[in-house]
């Protein structure tokens, strides 16, 4: 594979920052082999496809190591792209919005730093996946949990940072951050909120800080490199009770919605629930795909004493009776139950990561398979979140592509999550899941919804949307890049802000 050397660089100016990062890093930490790289493509674009190809990967070990790496790349002009774990397939992995970045891979800083059990909070590197937090709180005995996604091989950077949701009561996850260390585009060191004060002392316990404040400029961004950053978790309730209520037909879930928000507005409900649909599992316990199916699997969860779980349950019980043909239950577990329950449902509430998520996306074309999610964000109104449905599978349906579904609901809001599948060694069926995505970002924005993330392929046909002010809010973006990335060499492209030097690509 010839190198790629992104636009707007020389093949000169590539291979001088590829020997400087050599001189700092050594070159274990240096990968320019193609072959090597190909490991690090968007998983889910067309196989054969080179569009979001790398033309180097550092691996550095420390925040020193990430500033040097910075320092080099604006010395030359070569554009960096980051990931912590790189696993955010639907996404585009780790793989670039622009070809050629050099890939900063920070899976070796993987310390958790800090866990501080009254508090009820963690400080982790960048590099820590689900699975290493969860089994480090064990390790501390347990006290903590974690809230996490459903697969535990991600990284809790990177999913905070972009606005992944989990499932526990502190399940939106960019919200439960509290105090970052970042690597500014000129190579400096930032602290953010408390953490500004040498020998601060309430960094990740106070979420603001003195003036305006900065953390969310670095969610969804191309502004800075996240080396540290403090999440807040969960103490061990006494018990925890795994809910679900089945209904069909969309009447019912509008019902089930209503039902769901007045809980969580009242606060007896205070994880994220989840509707699914078109995701079965037959009797023996086999995941499969159904996306004609009309029923609404709603999951949430119970924490507490046994007493308040037996009372919150019975108004729980009380609020979805008069809800035609809707099925309910519950199943208890005790908060120390050391396996803990044994499903994924139960477990992702639970804050126990797996992986068995994954097993399900891969049914249609096995390890050809790849997936878009599309995921409009609407409000928490039954009637809405209906209208919502109906108008995404309406697209779908325009496109001829099957689709199934969750939605994830918060007090005021519903994500509309949904999925297609498609072989990824298949190009032309690649390419139309990849046009018919773009053409329902333009139609649901005509109704006056956005994506909460999106994929490489889509990040400016999104951000394009977002008009309001004659797109007020990108020239916010830009005007912020340009000021702290001069040189635009970080993370070119990422959500549609692209770079001075870049803009007229
Ligand atoms: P995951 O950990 O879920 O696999 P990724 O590592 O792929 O997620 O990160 C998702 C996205 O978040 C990346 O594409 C990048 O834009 C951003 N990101 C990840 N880690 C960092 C970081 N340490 N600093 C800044 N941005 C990051």
């Amino acid at each position: 594979m010839s190198r790629r050397v992104p636009l707007g660089s020389t093949a000169a100016d590539l291979d001088a920052a590829i020997a400087a990062f050599v001189g700092e890093l050594g070159d274990v930490a240096v990968v320019t082999d193609g072959d090597a790289l190909l490991e690090f493509r968007d998983p889910y674009t067309y196989r054969e496809s080179d569009e979001f190809d790398a033309s180097a990967m550092v691996m550095p070990t420390s925040t020193e190591q990430v500033q040097a790496v910075v320092r080099i790349a604006n010395e030359h002009g070569v554009p960096l792209w980051t990931f912590s774990q790189g696993r955010n397939n639907t996404y585009g992995g780790p793989a670039p919005r622009l070809r050629g970045c050099v890939l900063v891979n920070l899976r070796a800083m993987n310390r958790v730093l800090e866990i501080e059990q009254e508090l009820a909070y963690a400080v982790v590197e960048p590099g820590v996946r689900w699975f290493d937090l969860f089994d480090a709180l064990q390790d501390a005995g347990g006290g903590l949990w974690p809230s996490i996604p459903d697969l535990g091989w991600g990284s809790v950077v990177g999913n905070s940072l972009e606005y992944g949701i989990g499932y526990m009561p502190h399940g939106d996850h960019a919200s439960h951050v509290c105090g970052m260390e970042v690597v500014l585009p000129d190579g400096s060191l930032l602290r953010t909120g408390m953490g500004a004060i040498s020998g601060a002392k309430a960094w990740h316990v106070y979420p603001h800080g003195f003036g305006p404040s900065v953390e969310g400029l670095f969610k969804q961004s191309s502004l800075g490199i996240v080396t540290r950053l403090g999440v807040w978790l969960m103490p061990r309730p006494e018990c925890y009770a795994s809910c679900w209520v089945r209904v069909s037909g969309y009447e019912q879930l509008a019902e089930v919605v209503d039902v769901l928000r007045s809980l969580m507005l009242d606060r007896i409900v205070e994880n994220h629930p989840m509707i699914t649909r078109g995701l079965e599992v037959d009797a023996d316990g086999n995941p499969y795909l159904d996306p004609m199916s009309e029923t609404w699997h709603g999951r949430f969860a119970l924490y507490g004493s046994a007493d308040l779980i037996d009372a919150y349950h019975r108004v729980v019980e009380a609020r979805l009776a008069h809800i035609d043909g809707a099925e309910v239950g519950r199943r208890n577990f005790d908060g120390d139950d050391g396996d803990g329950p044994s499903n994924h449902d139960e477990r992702v509430q639970r804050g126990i990561p797996d992986m068995d998520f994954l097993d399900e996306r891969l049914l249609p074309y096995g390890p050809r398979t790849g997936h878009l999610d599309f995921s409009p964000v609407g409000r928490c109104l039954g009637r809405e979140v209906v209208e919502l449905q109906k108008l995404v599978r309406s697209l779908y349906e325009k496109a001829g592509h099957p689709h199934v579904g969750g939605i994830c609901l918060a007090p005021r809001s519903a994500l509309c999550i949904t999925t297609t599948f498609y072989d990824t060694t298949n190009q032309a069926q690649t390419e139309r899941v990849y046009a018919a995505y773009s053409e329902m970002v333009r139609e649901v924005a005509r109704h006056g919804y956005v994506p909460y993330r999106t994929n490489l392929q889509n990040m400016d046909v999104v951000a394009d949307q977002l008009d309001f002010g004659d797109h007020a809010l990108r020239r916010l973006h830009e005007a912020i890049k340009d000021a702290l990335d001069p040189k635009g060499v970080m993370a070119p492209g990422k959500q549609g802000v692209w770079p001075a030097g870049r803009r007229d690509r």
